[in-house]
């Protein structure tokens, strides 16, 4: 496959999924055992364009290394056990350490909680050249906080500032910091990997029930699915009011790992390719510098 047939097949597997504006979205539309009609006997070909998908990745990565303009956020939000780790780990498995970071955001610290909401986050947004990717985000604060209002309460803010408009400030304070890192040069991909409940329950049950996975168990998962409807109307607004142009939402499929894995690397690749990225161009000064090296090199001067 030539790089015109890769971006062509990405733009097909992307597409469906991404979400500029949020109006009149609803989750329900998404189902998350959906597969673009690919049965269990496409999987092995999936896989292959998925590999064949990593290799373009890292090049293209490469590429927005070396130019040093761009940079890439990628934020990845889901329910407990939907394979947001395991996303990360194949997707990226190509691309070089160096020019990606991640970072899994947990409950906040003290530290953390004597900041306005996007403080801890801002600090870890990817330098120019760079992949980052935020395992969790800020959007917790308009999902789990939301969820559990305790949160809100943890986070001692004035009084007289929480009122019945916060999620609708907050949703407005994402949307302006987004387009804000969007105009200093930073492509925002978001992606809600979306699992069902029941995949969820056979999710945990393998953890359970397999010694290597056993780590993977908290009780404490168990206790957030028995919130899932607050959870689903949470993202169902958060996504509503935060997809734009210039940070737009994916809703993955998530029952089916490999079909995950294939729309989101596309979804990466697509956006990377949209932006033109080149070597930089050496000029003819360091061309002559070049030559001279060169020259050095082979003519013996040199040992
Ligand atoms: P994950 O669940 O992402 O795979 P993990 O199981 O290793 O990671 P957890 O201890 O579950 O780690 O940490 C993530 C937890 O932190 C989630 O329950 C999440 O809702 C919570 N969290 C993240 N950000 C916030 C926040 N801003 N306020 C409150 N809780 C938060
Ligand atoms: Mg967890």
């Amino acid at each position: 496959m030539n790089t015109k047939q890769i971006i062509k097949r990405a733009r097909g597997f992307a597409k469906p999924y991404r979400i500029t504006d949020g109006k009149g979205f609803r989750l329900k539309d998404v189902d998350p055992g959906d597969t673009m009609h690919l049965g269990s006997e496409d999987k092995p070909r999936a896989k292959e364009a998925l590999a064949i998908g990593i290799e373009a990745l890292a090049e293209l990565q490469d590429m927005l290394y070396a130019q040093d303009r761009w940079s890439v956020l990628l934020v990845f939000q889901a329910m407990d056990a939907a394979g947001k780790d395991g996303t990360i780990k194949h997707v990226m498995s190509g691309v070089n350490p160096q020019g990606c970071q991640v970072y899994s955001f947990k409950a906040p610290s003290a530290e953390d909680l004597d900041h306005d909401f996007l403080w801890r986050c801002m600090r870890y947004v990817p330098e120019r050249g760079r992949i980052g990717i935020f395992n969790r985000s800020y959007y917790e604060e308009t999902l789990v906080v939301r969820v559990h209002r305790e949160f809100l309460e943890r986070q001692t803010l004035p009084p007289e500032l929480v009122t019945k408009n916060i999620w609708t400030e907050r949703f407005q304070d994402i949307r302006s910091y987004e387009r804000y890192l969007a105009r200093s040069g930073t492509v925002i991909l978001k992606f809600f990997l979306h699992v069902s409940k029941k995949e969820q329950k056979k999710r945990f049950l393998e953890r359970l029930d397999n010694p290597e996975k056993n780590w993977k168990f908290s009780a404490n998962d168990i206790k957030e699915r028995a919130f899932w409807n607050d959870y689903m109307d949470a993202y169902e607004d958060t996504i509503r009011n935060t997809a734009a142009p210039e940070a737009p939402w994916y809703v993955v499929p998530a029952d089916n790992k490999w079909f995950t894995r294939v729309v989101v690397a596309a979804a990466i690749i697509e956006a990377l390719d949209s932006l033109g990225l080149h070597y930089p161009k050496v000029s003819k000064e360091k061309l002559k510098e070049l030559r001279a090296a060169k020259r050095v090199l082979l003519g013996g001067k040199e040992s």
